[in-house]
């Protein structure tokens, strides 16, 4: 990924009872200008999740976007989203105005959500047809497109339980696939977008309490 994509990684560190959050340690404490020199281990810096990942990279998922720009620099929390899903060559079909496009870039900086289970390698055999005979049907021509009925997202749940029946599993509607897999992690990059561009600002963010660890455990495909 273009390290301008990935943006800047995030570490965070204890002092003056605070969690400090920023680019890199700096030498002296910005709350207590004391040295940063101590190594006592509960003050060494930890390094923040990025939420986002390189959707080029990713097998058999499903990803999530700002149409235009990225979630890092551009997303103000209400800018239209775009999904896709890839291939296991990293190639991103998604459904616009001008039918099925399949992207070797522009996912860079993407939420990705796994799809298929670890180790269903018969699924992820036949992935790649399933996705192709998908696309060229003619539901997905450019002139079905409807912005808010039959767009970019009812591909991708199309899809999905396209994949779901095949696997002799029971569908998800719009609402539960949302709620499920889509909001946990678009909140959890909200918030990291929000601590970016804090840090980016001032070069540095404070906050009073431990963030505890309440993220939902990940890595369970959806299919
Ligand atoms: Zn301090």
């Amino acid at each position: 990924m273009h390290p301008a994509e990935a943006g800047k990684p995030l570490i965070k560190f204890n002092h003056c009872k605070k969690y400090i959050y920023s680019f890199s340690v700096p030498q002296c404490c910005p709350l207590c200008q004391q040295v940063m020199g101590s190594r006592k281990l509960e003050e060494a810096p930890v390094s923040i999740s990025n939420p986002f990942t390189n959707g080029h990279q990713e097998q058999c998922s499903f990803l999530l976007r700002p149409t235009q720009g990225t979630f890092l620099r551009e997303y103000d929390g209400r800018s239209d989203l775009h999904v896709g899903i890839t291939n296991t060559n990293g190639v991103v079909y998604n459904y616009t105005a001008h039918g099925v496009r399949r992207d070797e870039a522009g996912w860079e900086q993407s939420v990705s959500i796994p799809l298929v289970q670890p180790g269903m390698f018969g699924l992820m055999g036949q992935w790649d047809k399933y996705l192709e005979e998908f696309s060229a049907s003619g539901a997905w021509l450019p002139q079905r497109y409807e912005e808010d009925h039959h767009n970019c997202y009812s591909y991708t749940l199309t899809f999905i339980n396209c994949v779901l029946t095949a696997e002799g599993k029971g569908q998800l509607d719009k609402r539960e696939f949302t709620e499920k897999y889509v909001v946990p992690r678009t909140r959890k990059a909200s918030e990291y977008i929000t601590l970016y561009r804090a840090v980016e600002g001032r070069g540095f963010y404070v906050t009073d309490r431990p963030e505890e660890a309440t993220d939902p455990p990940e890595g369970g495909g959806v299919c």
